[in-house]
Formats: structure tokens, sequence, C-alpha cells
């Protein structure tokens, strides 16, 4: 633009006629269809860029509320775990308690059978009462056997436990985290989403409605949401399908909008989408994965 030079020049007149000049090309762009295709490729991809924006917003954000979802039910699963566990280590302790509540009636009964033997009148008096003595002390064998084994049981219970109260207390720390994770992308992104929009709203009213709805269009259809994309190593950055040099060449002349022969996608060249070239690609290949996205911050 000769405009500087044109400003250095007093003559009043001369810099108003520019002045005019410069509204009046700037009036006659309103018009979205009188862009260069170069220009609407690059609002185009100026487009795709926000729009790439606003949907990896709606990704972050459509994960979080699903896994502060799966660590609530998780939490809830292991709460009623505990509590069968719970359940279970009481009804453990009670059969322990009866049990050896029989016991102590089994000795009781030994003790009173032992005594009337002292006092037995005959063969048959003594051999029933070693009969019950034997029957009561094998009960008792029984009950203890069963002590043994629940009191194991109990044991293993807790120490099951222990280890659910531990889990259940890591999910909810870890779930705390999430939660506040999830607030804070929601009231973080809120504005910068609006803005996006906001902006992705005003770049529209610069593209044509034809060439906007093919956009959108495509965009709706693929799985990436690229409704443009560039060329890289020969090939559509859409679908990865090998573009012919021919085509590649018109892509460069920028002269008429050129979609990919397989996906359909608007294609666009390295230089207007602003993307390194290969060739500096290429140059610091360690660093390669920040070409067109830094939108960390
Ligand atoms: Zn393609």
């Amino acid at each position: 633009m000769p405009k500087a030079a044109a400003l250095q020049d007093d003559s009043l007149h001369q810099s108003h006629q520019i002045l005019i000049n410069i509204m009046a090309r700037e009036k006659a762009k309103k018009d979205p269809a009188d862009y260069s295709v170069e220009e609407k490729l690059k609002n185009l991809y100026a487009l795709q860029s926000m729009l790439s924006e606003i949907d990896s917003i709606k990704t972050l954000r459509g994960e979080l509320p699903l896994e502060v979802q799966d660590l609530e039910d998780e939490i809830e699963g292991m709460t009623t775990r505990i509590e069968k566990i719970n359940n279970d280590i009481a009804e453990l302790k009670k059969e322990i308690s009866e049990r050896n509540g029989k016991i102590t009636e089994n000795k009781a009964n030994i003790e009173r059978y032992n005594t009337q033997m002292d006092s037995v009148r005959n063969n048959r008096e003594y051999d029933s009462l070693t009969k019950q003595v034997e029957y009561a002390e094998l009960d008792n064998q029984l009950h203890e056997k069963k002590i043994r084994e629940a009191k194991e049981l109990v044991e293993a219970k807790t120490a099951e436990m222990t280890r659910c109260n531990l889990d259940v207390n890591d999910h909810r720390v870890l779930l705390e985290t999430k939660k506040e994770e999830l607030e804070e992308i929601v009231s973080e992104t809120k504005a910068e989403e609006e803005k996006l929009r906001e902006r992705a709203k005003n770049l529209e009213l610069t593209i044509e409605p034809r060439l906007l709805n093919a956009f959108k269009r495509i965009r709706r259809n693929s799985r990436n949401g690229l409704g443009i994309v560039s060329v890289q190593r020969d090939a559509c950055c859409g679908c990865f399908n090998k573009i012919p040099p021919q085509r590649q060449l018109d892509i460069r002349s920028r002269k008429k909008i050129i979609v990919c022969e397989y996906c359909g996608r608007i294609m666009i060249d390295r230089e207007l989408a602003g993307l390194p070239s290969e060739a500096q690609e290429g140059a610091k290949k360690g660093t390669r994965k920040r070409a067109s996205k830094k939108k960390e911050e």
C-alpha cells in the first residue's frame, strides 16, 4: 500500500482522494463474492482454525463430564460393596458368638453329666451319660472348627474392606480433582468459546453463502471436522490420498477453488494457510508436531 508515502505529501486533496479510494475499495469488498479466490481460501482456512478450536474445547469438555460420571458410579458400586462386606463380617461375628454360647452350654452340660456319673445306680445310666458327654464334646469340636473358619473369613473380609476403603478414598480424591478441573474448564472455556463463535460468525459474513454451505457440509460429513485442508508430502491432509502434481500446481496457483477428488475437502496450499513449508518442516524434524495449532496456553 502506498498509504505512508501518500500521507507524507502535503497536498491535502491528494491524501483525501486516497482515503476515498481506500474506502471505496473497502466498500466494494463488502460483497463476499468479490473476494479473490486467494482471499476466500484464506478466510475459509481462518474459519476452519476457529471452528477446530471450538471443536477441541467441546471435546475437552465432552470427556470430563463422562469421567466424573464414571467415577461417581464406581464410588457408588464400591460403597455398596463395602456395606455388603460389613454385613458379612457382622453376620460372621454373630455366628461366632452364637457358637461360643453353644460351647459354654455344652461345657456346663458336660460338667453336670460328670457330676451325675458319681451317683449312677447302674451301667445303663453310666453308659448313657458317657454317650452324652461324648456327644457334647464332639459338638464342641465342630463349633470350634466352624469358629476357626469364621474367624479366618472375618480376617480376609476385613483386609478386603481395608483395600476397598483405600480404593474408594483414592476415587473420591480423583473425583474431586476431576470435578474441579471440569468446573475450571467450563468457566475458562465459556468465554473463550463465545469469543471464538463471535469471531467465526463475523468471518462467515465474508464468505459467500454457496461456498460456506459447501464447506459446512464437508465439515459435517468428516469425522475430524476438517472442511479445508492443505497438502503434505503430496497427499491430502484430510484423507491422505496422493494428490497428482498437476492438481497440486492448480492448488498453488489459487485461481479457483479445488477440492480433493477423494474426500471432497477444499484444498489450500501450505503457504496461504500460513503453514511452514515442507522444507522448513523437514529441517526441524524433532519438533514437528507444533505445525498449525498453537492453542496450548
Ligand atoms: Zn482428501
